[in-house]
């Protein structure tokens, strides 16, 4: 168990991207070293990200810490789900946090890096791992450990468990992952007290929670609330932040050094050339400006979209050649930048995509 927490802490806290991928380099599809987090040569492979998910689930199992079920959260609504595309039929082995095509095409390091899910590879490992924690996944949503239940996803689903002198009946309904109301209905016929733990989330910088409609504090330990008590028919209501946040890597990250990613909820949003055109990394955001969020059901299948108000930097006007003293010449526009979430991408054919963005405080 030391050994098991020692990698864990390495690999969450040092070696891991935002979006639950891991892997830094193609040579072995390895970690690397410490803050080694290259966004275009990474490999993340699918795989990885699933093992990342069962390897969380028995550090849960384990010790019930909020920490694993969060990481289970962030590698399963994200560079899992993006392993697969929306039709269900192609896959990505390869999960970068940024594509350019002709950089793929053209650059033997970077050729391992796909811009649109192919069919089929020789190596069939990510499309059956994919399908099995999909259709494995209620698995994932409850931990339960003699009078205790752990609430770990936010899923709709019912479940049954035997526990203390009854049975318990348990059903989640919520609008998750893109609404932050979940409602926990419980149906107990036993005499005994249970406990029951809910997680919240780190990403949710407030929650609030309510007992059988009424407001409730409840006893919070390592990113879950408990509640203790003979049960019958209750509902806990729990409401979750769900806010567009920002997020900044550690300054020894090199590679983000001045840029930040955003998310909502459980889901990492990144921008694609569809929605923003060519060339993301001219784009930027002052660091006041506001996220707005929509929910297109148009999109991607039904995405929520994030908006903001940006920049981009007309890099070829008044500006010739490759080096120069100044950028005096240099101009930037207006533009409204756009997000999706990191899972849907390259769902609308080859195209640039981006997770980490420039921040600026310039107008
Ligand atoms: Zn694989």
């Amino acid at each position: 168990m030391k050994a098991l927490i020692k990698i864990w802490k390495s690999i969450v806290t040092r070696r891991m991207y935002i979006t639950g991928g891991i892997g830094s380099t193609v040579s072995g599809e390895a970690f690397t070293l410490d803050y080694d987090l290259p966004n275009d040569t990474m490999y993340c492979e699918t795989c990885a990200s699933v093992g990342l998910v069962f390897f969380a689930y028995r550090m849960l199992l384990s010790e019930e810490k909020g920490e694993y079920a969060d990481v289970m959260e962030r590698a399963l609504y994200n560079t899992v789900l993006g392993g697969v595309a929306l039709d269900g039929k192609h896959f990505f082995y390869v999960n970068p946090l940024e594509a350019v095509p002709g950089k793929s095409s053209k650059d033997p390091g970077k050729s391992h890096v796909k811009c649109v899910r192919p069919q089929w590879l020789g190596c069939a490992c990510c499309p059956p791992n994919l399908a099995r924690l999909l259709a494995s996944v209620e698995q994932y949503v409850f931990v339960q450990k003699k009078d205790k239940l752990l609430v770990n996803l936010f899923v709709e689903c019912k479940g049954r468990f035997e526990i203390g002198d009854g049975i318990l009946e348990i059903e989640l309904k919520t609008g998750y992952p893109w609404d932050g109301c979940v409602d926990i209905k419980l149906n107990y016929n036993g005499t005994a007290s249970v406990c029951l733990g809910i997680r919240v989330p780190s990403w949710s910088d407030t929650f609030d929670a309510e007992l059988n409609q009424e407001h409730a504090v409840f006893e919070e330990k390592d990113g879950f609330i408990y509640v203790n008590q003979v049960f019958s028919q209750d509902t806990i209501r729990l409401k979750l932040d769900m806010q567009a946040k920002r997020w900044y890597a550690n300054p020894l990250v090199e590679n983000n050094l001045g840029k930040f990613a955003v998310s909502r909820g459980p889901f990492v949003y990144c921008l694609e050339e569809a929605d923003n055109g060519k060339n993301l990394h001219l784009l930027s955001v002052e660091k006041q400006e506001e996220l707005k969020y929509e929910f297109d059901e148009t999109l991607l299948g039904g995405v929520g979209v994030l908006t903001a108000s940006g920049w981009k930097t007309e890099a070829v006007s008044g500006v010739e050649g490759l080096y120069r003293k100044n950028t005096a010449e240099e101009k930037k526009a207006r533009t409204k930048i756009k997000w999706i979430p990191y899972y849907s991408w390259a769902n609308r054919g080859e195209n640039e995509m981006r997770v980490w963005v420039r921040e600026d405080n310039q107008c």
